[in-house]
């Protein structure tokens, strides 16, 4: 754990020169490690967590070879058979084949021993208790080997996997009943900031509802993270600290928004070991605070809630996936062409909020402003504008990062 914290704060180290966000995105991908332990879960429990071995199967599947269709099963060889029994899904045949003799088997029943061949019922004829089976089958046809699907001691899924309902599915169809996870990030949230209001209380003349905090707690939450909603702090650094020390003690990673910039009234800097600052050549941005609070990490993000936002899809919700185990986890993209002309300056990148529009084209949400978050709650996504780009034309593609 120790060299993790080591890796850690060596890391957030940047220089302080401009950074591009594929620097600072390589810088963040390259370096950290996983900061959590382990522990054994049941698979009810295990939804949203991160596998910390590889799930190996115990199983063959199938299990055994099993008919692909209803039919009839036999062994190659003649065109005439006698009936001697059926087997059906979870019912067996109990015997094996005899010469001359098919049984009727229904899709997921096991095949009889000695049979090679399933029939399609459509293609039979039945005449009491013979079947007479179409000409030209291969060997093999219709049913499902053993092991055709997963191999006993293939690796299904590797460490580092999240465990959605799917994959929850599969390990039941495995007979698993527990699962190696990492135990999940338990991040500290705050806001800071004089001028923020609770929603549900008045507003003072100056003050604004802090939506940062119900915003990035629902983001954290749905990747499965700890969360511990530690409330407002003022702009107060002999308060800010306290709450800062307190909340590294128990948690892997503490989170602020806003009070890191370098105004008067910034009190955050003043409370985090070895802070600091990267200032990201992108808008909207304003820097982001990376450091280190006792063992825990420090991500300050910017105030304005679309600066927020985006800085933590891009940036901070990967590297949160690197430190909990499931490792650089950036949205979904795609490449969509423009659907408008802008202007850009270059030597930055901009990330535009976007619509498709009815042909595919991005066209931009609403205003720019990194106050509006609301235009960014319209978008299906960020359009990736890179530095060096001065001008975009209807049709130029860029990726578009899913919100
Ligand atoms: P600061 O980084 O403290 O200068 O804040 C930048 C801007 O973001 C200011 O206009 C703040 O009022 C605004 N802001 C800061 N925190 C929040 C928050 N939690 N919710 C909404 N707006 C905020
Ligand atoms: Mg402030």
């Amino acid at each position: 754990m120790l060299r993790a914290m080591e890796r850690l704060n060596d890391c957030f180290a940047a220089s302080d020169r401009l950074l591009t966000v594929g620097e600072a995105a390589e810088r963040l991908q390259t370096r950290l490690v996983p900061v959590v332990g382990h522990e054994r879960v049941p698979l009810s429990a295990a939804r949203d967590r991160i596998l910390a071995e590889p799930l190996v199967s115990g199983l063959n599947v199938p299990g055994y070879d099993n008919a692909a269709v209803d039919g009839y099963a036999f062994a190659q060889g003649q065109k005439r058979y006698r009936i001697a029994g059926r087997a059906a899904a979870g019912q067996p045949f109990p015997y094996q084949l005899a010469p001359g003799d098919a049984v009727r088997i229904l899709t997921g029943a096991p095949m009889p021993e000695g049979a090679d061949t399933v029939a399609m019922q459509e293609d039979c004829r039945l005449d009491g208790e013979t079947v007479t089976v179409p000409a030209g089958l291969d060997a093999g046809s219709n049913y499902r080997k053993a092991g055709e699907n997963i191999r006993q001691g293939e690796t299904v899924f590797e460490a580092g996997r999240r465990l959605g309902p799917l994959q929850l599915g599969v390990a039941a169809s495995l007979g698993v009943t527990m699962l190696e996870v990492f135990r999940p990030l338990r991040v500290a949230l705050f806001s800071t900031g004089d001028e923020l209001a609770l929603p549900g209380k008045p507003l003072a003349p100056g003050q604004l509802y802090d939506s940062n905090r119900t915003m990035l707690r629902a983001f954290l939450e749905a990747d499965g993270l700890v969360v511990t909603d530690l409330g407002i702090l003022s702009d107060d650094a002999p308060s800010v600290k306290v709450a800062l020390v307190e909340a590294a003690a128990g948690h892997d990673v503490v989170i602020t928004s806003a009070g890191i910039s370098t105004g008067e009234e910034d009190h955050v800097a003043a409370s985090v070991s070895a802070l600091h600052f990267w200032r990201l050549a992108v808008k909207p941005g304003r820097p982001l605070a990376l450091g280190s609070i006792g063992n825990a990490a420090f991500v300050g993000l910017p105030g304005n809630p679309v600066a927020a936002a985006a800085c933590f899809v891009m940036l901070v919700r990967p590297m949160l996936g690197l430190l909990g185990g499931g490792g650089w986890t950036p949205p979904p993209s795609t490449s969509v062409p423009a659907g408008f002309t802008m202007k850009k300056k270059t030597g930055r990148r901009e990330w535009l909020r976007v619509r498709l529009d009815g042909n595919g084209a991005a066209r931009k949400a609403g205003p720019d402003g990194s106050a509006l978050l609301h235009v960014m709650a319209e978008a299906d996504g960020l359009l990736d504008i890179p530095e060096h780009v001065a001008a975009i034309a209807p049709g130029d593609h860029f990726s578009m990062f899913r919100l």
